[in-house]
């Protein structure tokens, strides 16, 4: 029953919780391109979408340019008919997840640290992303109050880092974070953490106070690596997200993507650095393309990303320049070019 006597504040004076910008994303294509002015594009793709849904919060379509079907960042998340393409060398497993698995949702294969699978869950669709194939539904760590993961992080002594990644982790409640975190912390081993996110980014709203003070209060140091692949991705509501993340004493790395058609020239990726630098982000990895089904249209060949970083090398200070790599399946570390 009923009792309370305080009526219910009016909804106009509640804060929008991220969630609410999470359920409001765009997800489908015709009205984002609507809302671009690009009606009828050419080349967009029903069936691509019904493979892998689009998915874009509202705030990260706002940083599109309107009119311009070759937008860097639409380019990202928009279906294509390109994607249907057979194309031999690119496969469902191009990084070998399925066989370094050691348990539900741990992904161990560099010495010293584990990745954890926290959720299948991302606030944006990235096309080119590995995660389009991968059978995420029955092992995300976070399952069964994180306890299979824990086990095995509680079992291996060699693992000082727990990298927190997914899909995108802090798709998660900080409540569901803030109980792995709090199991964590009674691991002697463990000695740092990191968070590999693109929420920063494409939805800023998800660095709230509850995130804020989940992060100032954890005992390890924190390493948090975002994902922007293109200087237009920020703004100044993700300058002051950053800018929060920073004050909690997290260090920001980020790391980036080479897509052809978004980001492959000497002009965006100097650009990419230093307005990532400017909001208080080093750069971290530039990443040749995983070789998944549905992404050929996005590489790079190797010889134009060694050109393309070796003019990057002259253009910067080195602080400001990524390491370029691919992971091969089966390496001990990812593999410079
Ligand atoms: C990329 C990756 C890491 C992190 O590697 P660093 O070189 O430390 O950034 C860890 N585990 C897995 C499975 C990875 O794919
Ligand atoms: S895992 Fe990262 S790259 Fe892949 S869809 Fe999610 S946000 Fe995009």
């Amino acid at each position: 029953m009923q009792t309370t006597m305080i009526p219910a504040a009016p909804a106009r004076l509640q804060p929008r919780g991220w969630q609410q910008h999470w359920r409001e994303a765009i997800r489908d294509p015709r009205e984002l391109l609507s809302l671009l002015g690009l009606d009828g594009l050419a080349g967009v793709s029903d069936a691509a979408a019904a493979q892998f849904p689009l998915r874009v919060p509202r705030g990260f379509a706002a940083r599109m340019r309107p009119g311009d079907p070759n937008d860097p960042l639409l380019r990202q998340v928009l279906p294509l008919d390109a994607e249907l393409r057979l194309v031999p060398g690119f496969s469902l497993d191009a990084v070998g997840d399925a066989a370094a698995r050691a348990g539900h949702g741990v992904i161990h294969k560099y010495a010293g640290r584990a990745l954890l699978v926290a959720t299948g869950s991302c606030a944006v669709h990235c096309r080119y992303c590995f995660r389009r194939h991968f059978p995420y539904a029955e092992q995300t760590a976070a399952a069964a109050g994180w306890r299979a993961a824990l086990d095995t992080l509680r079992g291996d002594d060699s693992l000082q880092e727990v990298i927190l990644s997914g899909g995108d982790p802090l798709s998660l409640a900080t409540s569901k974070l803030a109980e792995l975190t709090g199991a964590l912390s009674a691991i002697p081993h463990v000695r740092r953490l990191r968070i590999h996110t693109r929420l920063p980014v494409v939805l800023p709203e998800r660095v709230d106070d509850v995130l804020l003070a989940w992060l100032s209060a954890l005992p390890w140091p924190v390493v948090v690596v975002l994902h922007a692949n293109h200087a237009n991705e920020f703004d100044a509501q993700v300058d002051a997200a950053i800018a929060a993340l920073r004050t909690c004493g997290a260090t920001l790395l980020n790391q980036a993507v080479l897509l052809r058609g978004v980001n492959d020239t000497v002009d965006a990726q100097a650009a990419l650095h230093e307005r990532g630098f400017a909001a208080g982000v080093l750069p971290y990895y530039l990443h040749q393309l995983d070789r998944v089904a549905g992404a050929a249209h996005f590489e790079v060949p190797d010889h134009e990303a060694l050109a393309l970083h070796a003019a990057l090398r002259t253009r910067l200070p080195g602080y400001l320049l990524p390491r370029l790599v691919r992971e091969v399946a089966g390496d001990g570390s990812k593999r410079p070019l």
